[in-house]
């Protein structure tokens, strides 16, 4: 029966590349590239294959959240090869492109052109790509828009009103470019007090899904702000591959984008 399978999956039309999934927000800080790795971490634990692009040249972070800021990229035939992280998520970085700590002040064409490296980089058979964007709306997400045609953009915000406005406006960049809008998912959403259990709101709750619902847009969920996220994105253990409520939330927007 599984020589049978192989056999019809050998007949079958080649398959398409993956599904291009951007993530984006309307201003840094808010958690993109923590959310970006840990969606392609807990893709990756329901069995997809799964690789994870680092677009964000301000602030390249994916090496370290993966902990594979020792992993080069080797390239063959001027192609990278993405390096496979500890974590089942293949992943390319700005970051590796670049000397470590060194600022990178490049002009548009030069991080459009990076990025396009990245992107037709050797990534095998994968099911997803995840792309970790820039923050806004510049040239590397136009370049994203218009040589790769994502299949769709998740948006990161946090419950506070400021970053909500600039989420607005990175979902409209989206739609003006008919790329599919996924979602949108709460970052930093309730704090609970680690030593006396209170819970509360820093940045407000609730304001990133009522803005979906009022955009019409699919609220994924939210992940509270936890200093266990915080300690264990900086010590390269992505949360979502550990156990436990956190673990679960990203389990669940990883449900949410395979519906
Ligand atoms: P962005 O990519 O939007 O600039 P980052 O993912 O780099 O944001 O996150 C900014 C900082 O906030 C990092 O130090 C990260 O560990 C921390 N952080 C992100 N999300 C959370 C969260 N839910 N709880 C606690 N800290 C978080």
């Amino acid at each position: 029966r599984v020589a049978h399978m192989a056999e019809r999956s050998g007949d079958a039309p080649a398959p398409k590349g993956p599904r291009l999934i951007a993530v984006g927000s309307g201003k840094g800080g808010v958690g993109k590239s923590t959310l970006s790795a840990n969606l392609a971490v807990a893709l990756a634990r329901k069995g997809r294959r799964v690789g994870l692009v680092d677009a964000d040249i301000y602030g390249p972070s994916q090496p370290r959240l993966l902990a594979a800021e020792g992993m080069k990229p080797k390239a063959r035939e001027k192609q990278l090869i993405p390096v496979d992280t500890a974590f089942g998520v293949s992943m390319l970085s700005m970051g590796q492109l670049v000397e470590p700590g060194k600022a990178i002040a490049w002009r548009g064409p030069m991080a459009a052109g990076a990025l396009t490296q990245l992107m037709e980089a050797d990534w095998g058979d994968i099911d997803d790509l995840v792309i970790d964007l820039p923050p806004g709306t510049g040239d590397v997400q136009l370049t994203m828009i218009q040589k790769f045609k994502p299949a769709g953009a998740v948006i990161v915000s946090t419950p506070q009103d400021l970053a909500l406005i600039d989420a607005t406006r990175a979902i409209a960049f989206f739609e003006k470019a008919d790329v599919p809008v996924l979602g949108v998912v709460e970052n930093m959403a309730g704090y609970v007090c680690p030593h006396c259990g209170e819970a509360s709101d820093p940045f407000g709750t609730g304001g990133a899904e009522a803005e979906a619902k009022r955009l019409g847009y699919p609220f994924l969920g939210r992940i509270p702000l936890a200093i266990d996220i915080r300690t264990a994105s900086d010590a390269g253990r992505p949360p979502a591959a550990g156990e436990g409520a956190i673990a679960d939330s990203f389990a669940g927007l990883a449900d949410r984008l395979l519906e």
